[in-house]
């Protein structure tokens, strides 16, 4: 195999991506919302905040100012469910131009299992040894076998264009990969799930990493609301109406109170004498006597509290 590139991540047998430029970062994202919500001061968590509003909300032109390019290299086959991401700019080596080399893509033996009962785009299960072996020496007898024919078919003057048609897919490909974050993060949404092929899944792995180191912030906020995240249908959620008894919603905006008590006071000290009354103004209905229990319990988490406010808007209409 030849040498991987300089600060590229191995990706397969023979594969790499391999970060060549960003442009911007978190602060590229506020700096562009601040444009739309005006300016604003700037300390860290505020950031943090504000990344997190615009995930939520889906509000994702932000995320657009964000750019990466990739230098990568992988099987045909990976770059055919790749090439299906649109937004991106592309620009591959061309075997028109170019002759082909000799790499081709051979799964390792744990990678060789049977066609998924389940589901009809996966694997699954232990494929005993000797058709392990069986198929990785028929990935090497077809690909050696073609690369020949296809080195005869180049000495003999046919044209590369046309002769590297007899090629097979798991020959490997290169190409420079530029999009902006909101795509990008789509891509990996769609091609890291465990539903997407096991051989472009190492190839979004890998490109993950870049994000988390350029935009920490965002990556954490679509891992906390795509990723992670959770939407209801129409149908689910009036089933939840039906069904969920109203004690454990109330139990939640309960705590909803609390959790916003905390953060308001985390935010901006209050005197203690002050405390009570900021919770019943969140919506707390507890007696002050159960309230002082709780609240020197240490139990209380503390978040965001627009964040909070609007689970507590999504749970009262639930409630009603
Ligand atoms: C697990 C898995 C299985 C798949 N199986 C198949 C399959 O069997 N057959 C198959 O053909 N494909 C398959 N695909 C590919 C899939 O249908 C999408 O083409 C691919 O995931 C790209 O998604 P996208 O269009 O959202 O992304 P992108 O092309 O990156 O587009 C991003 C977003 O931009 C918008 N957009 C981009 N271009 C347009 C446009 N022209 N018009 C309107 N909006 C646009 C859309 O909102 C889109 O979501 C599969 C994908 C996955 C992840």
């Amino acid at each position: 195999m030849k040498q991987l590139p300089e600060n590229a991540i191995k990706c397969l047998d023979k594969g790499f991506v391999r970060l060549v430029d960003s442009m911007g970062g978190d602060d590229a994202i506020v700096q562009a919302a601040r444009v739309s919500y005006g300016q604003g001061t700037s300390k860290i968590s505020q950031d943090r905040g504000l990344i997190r509003y615009l995930m939520r909300h889906r509000h994702t032109t932000p995320f657009e100012m964000v750019e990466f390019k990739f230098h990568c290299k992988m099987p045909i086959f990976v770059a055919r469910q790749w090439v299906r991401h649109r937004t991106a700019n592309i620009n591959e080596y061309s075997l028109r131009y170019s002759e082909a080399r000799d790499e081709f893509y051979y799964p390792d033996p744990e990678h060789i299992q049977f066609q998924s009962a389940f589901n009809k785009q996966g694997r699954m299960g232990e494929v005993p040894a000797d058709l392990k072996q069986k198929v990785q020496n028929y990935f090497k007898e077809i690909s050696e076998k073609s690369f020949g024919i296809y080195l005869e078919l180049n000495e003999a003057g046919v044209a590369r264009e046309l002769a590297r048609a007899i090629l097979p897919v798991n020959l490997y490909t290169e190409w420079y990969w530029k999009n902006d974050l909101h795509n990008l993060l789509h891509f990996i949404g769609l091609r890291s799930d465990s539903h997407a092929q096991y051989e472009i899944r190492v190839f979004s792995d890998a490109m993950a990493d870049s994000v988390k180191a350029v935009a920490p912030f965002a990556w954490e906020a679509y891992q906390d609301y795509v990723v992670k995240g959770m939407r209801f249908s129409r149908i689910e959620q009036s089933l939840l109406e039906k069904q969920l008894p109203s004690r454990v919603v109330d139990d939640i905006l309960e705590d909803i109170a609390y959790q916003i008590t905390a953060t308001l006071h985390y935010n901006k000290h209050r005197e203690d004498s002050d405390l009570y009354q900021l919770y019943q103004k969140q919506g707390g209905s507890n007696s002050e006597e159960d309230f002082r229990l709780k609240w020197n319990s240490g139990e209380i988490m503390i978040g965001n509290v627009r964040e909070l406010r609007e689970f507590k808007l999504k749970l009262e209409s639930l409630n009603n």
